[in-house]
C-alpha cells in the first residue's frame, strides 16, 4: 500500500504544500512541534537515508536548505532544528524518506530527545577505528 506520503504526491489526500520539483516535495507537517514545522519529502516512495541514491539525498537537502530560508525570511525564528528519523526505535512513523524543518525560538516548548552520555578512550578509539575501516 502507498504511503500517507505517496497519497499525498499524487494528490489522493490533500497537504498544505509549499514547494515542489520533479524529485522532492515539501509541505506543513499536519502536527507541528513549532509554528512553521515543515516535512520535505523525495517523491519516489523510499523508506529511510540507507535506501536513497546519493542523488536523491542531495535533491531533498537542496530542497531543504531552500524551504529553510523560505521560513527564516517569513517567520524569522531564532533558530532551526533539521531532523530526520530512521526507523521505529528512532522515531519514525513515516516510512517514506523526510525530512523535517522545525523552527524554534528561546523559551519555546520544542522537546529533542537528547541526553549527552559518555564515551571512554578505549570505545571511541575501536569504534573510531571500526568506522575509519568500514569507510577506507
Ligand atoms: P516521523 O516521526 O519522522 O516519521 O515524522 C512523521 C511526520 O509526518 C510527523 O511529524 C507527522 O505529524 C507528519 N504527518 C503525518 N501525516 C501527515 C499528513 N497527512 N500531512 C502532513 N504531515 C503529516
Amino acid at each position: 500500500m502507498a504511503s500517507i506520503f505517496s497519497r499525498i504526491v499524487h494528490g489522493e489526500i490533500p497537504a498544505a504544500k509549499i514547494y515542489e520539483d520533479d524529485l522532492t516535495l515539501a509541505f506543513l507537517d499536519i502536527n507541528p512541534a513549532s509554528h512553521g514545522h515543515a516535512l520535505v519529502i523525495c517523491k519516489q516512495e523510499l523508506a529511510g537515508l540507507l535506501d536513497l541514491p546519493p542523488e536523491l539525498v542531495a535533491a531533498v537537502a537542496q530542497t531543504t536548505q531552500r524551504v529553510a530560508r523560505a521560513i527564516n525570511t517569513v517567520l524569522q525564528p531564532e533558530g532551526m532544528n533539521i531532523v530526520q528519523n530512521n526507523g521505529a526505535a528512532a522515531g519514525q512513523t513515516v516510512f517514506h524518506y523526510h525530512v523535517h524543518i522545525i523552527p524554534r525560538w528561546g523559551g519555546d516548548d520544542v522537546l529533542l530527545p537528547w541526553r549527552p552520555g559518555q564515551l571512554s578512550a578505549s570505545e571511541r578509539d575501536a569504534l573510531q577505528a571500526q568506522l575509519r575501516a568500514a569507510l577506507a
